[in-house]
């Protein structure tokens, strides 16, 4: 049985590189019936926040990865001590007394060269020469990042160490601890690195962004999902587009990249819009509810959600994030909206009194009021005026919506209806 981990501190957010380690465990224990399991390395009491703790739960089971297991290692002090003491009485670890403190234990190294077979990027050589003698419990009585490690893993019979490129200088002297304690190898795979698009590390101001800000931001997890795979991993050929259950099918823990991945937000601004495009409105529309609530754009007793839901119909192709909605869509909501100032400058000059008066005229004496017939109606009334459509659809989207883009004039006055169509128009004109 395969069983791998993901294994994050509760010290900070989880952001883009460990949901991206998350997701190739969780993806790689369910191509291969396996189990992903959850440890939280909590060993730190000091930089351990319970908000990130939730953070991170809260991010991993938004994205998807629920785990079949979960382990805090603020609870197994006790089983590292038992394995220190193993140690210490095999002559392989030493204490070492600080002033004033308890006693540490330290492990006593060998020098010699290590191989690991790593499945990512194959053969790597360490020369163990270089490592030092190593703490295994810190005179404060707490274990090391290397030492819980270790024995975590291999007492929860974790088969395969998936974790960042990062880690790989903590793989030899985990393989030494292994060996110690005669314990089996798991297999390793280091993860490349993923580097902002102008080079370089991710900094904390590029892409360090909670995940579960991505998701108040208004991404879909499917897609957050999907371009997280990208990162690493391809499905074949130039398809970028795949879903999960689709990707768990031909996933392949040999065919991840070797060479580092590029963190690309505009990238993953296009998947989200891909995602969105086809999504079920009707799901949107319970996203989107309570933030519309919180608005004060709609009134949760009062919803008409059917309304609602034509709404998100004519946004969706358009929206990079959901919440573009609540921005590009206010119009249908407010009862003063507000006109941007450029969109004025820009298309409300002149003296449009006549034409919008003809334009109300028109609407009010249709007797189906329909995005067809208001069409016709206004392209009717273009032609009289021997004027283009476009001098008047921008000075009248501009009084309906406040804004230069949005969806199609007729679609939008058919949902905003007569009489608010009315009112606006008028109240330009005064
Ligand atoms: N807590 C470590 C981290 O967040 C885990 C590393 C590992 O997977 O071994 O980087």
């Amino acid at each position: 049985m395969i069983r791998v981990r993901f294994a994050p501190s509760p010290t900070g957010n989880l952001h883009i590189g460990g949901a991206r380690t998350a997701l190739f465990n969780w993806i790689y224990a369910k191509a291969k019936g396996g189990e992903f399991i959850l440890r939280i390395e909590d060993t730190d009491a000091a930089r351990s926040q319970k908000e990130y703790l939730d953070e991170i739960l809260f991010s991993l089971k938004w994205l998807g990865f629920e785990w079949d297991e979960l382990y805090y290692q603020s609870q197994r002090f006790d089983i590292y001590r038992k394995y220190a003491e193993q140690l210490l009485k095999e002559g392989k670890a030493y204490l070492e007394k600080t002033e004033g403190r308890g006693e540490a234990v330290i492990f006593k190294v060998t020098p010699r060269k290590i191989k690991v077979n790593d499945l990512i990027r194959g053969e790597i050589e360490f020369d163990a020469e270089a490592i030092k003698d190593q703490v295994l419990i810190k005179s404060d009585g707490t274990p090391t990042y290397n030492f819980a490690c270790v024995v975590d893993d291999a007492q929860t019979q974790i088969t395969h160490v998936i974790r960042g490129d990062d880690h790989i200088s903590n793989t030899p002297k985990q393989i030494m601890l292994y060996e110690a304690l005669g314990f089996n190898l798991p297999c390793f795979a280091h993860l490349p690195l993923i580097l902002s698009k102008e080079g370089g590390r991710l900094s904390k101001r590029k892409g360090a962004t909670a995940i579960s800000d991505y998701h108040t931001m208004g991404y879909l997890p499917q897609a957050l999902v999907n371009y997280l795979l990208l990162l690493g991993w391809s499905p074949g050929g130039n398809r970028e587009v795949i879903e999960i259950n689709e990707a768990t099918k031909i996933f392949d823990i040999k065919n991840i990249n070797k060479t580092a991945a590029v963190l690309d937000l505009d990238k993953l601004d296009w998947m989200n819009n891909q995602y969105l495009k086809k999504e079920d409105p009707e799901k949107l529309a319970d996203e989107l509810i309570p933030a519309l609530v919180e608005k004060g754009y709609i009134e949760k007793d009062k919803l008409d959600r059917g309304y609602l839901v034509s709404l998100i119909k004519i946004f969706q192709g358009r929206l990079t994030v959901l919440n573009d909605f609540i921005d590009w869509a206010d119009f249908f909501f407010l009862k003063e909206i507000k006109i941007d100032p450029a969109a004025e400058e820009k298309f409300l000059k002149r003296d449009f009194s006549r034409e919008f008066r003809m334009f109300i005229n028109r609407m009010e004496a249709l007797d189906k009021f329909d995005v067809a017939t208001i069409e016709t109606a206004f392209r009717e009334m273009v032609k009289e005026l021997g004027i283009e459509a476009k001098v008047l659809i921008h000075p009248i989207r501009v009084v309906l919506t406040g804004k230069t883009i949005g969806p199609g004039l007729f679609e939008l006055i058919y949902y905003l209806g007569r009489q608010r169509t009315k009112e606006r128009l008028e109240k330009w004109i005064k």
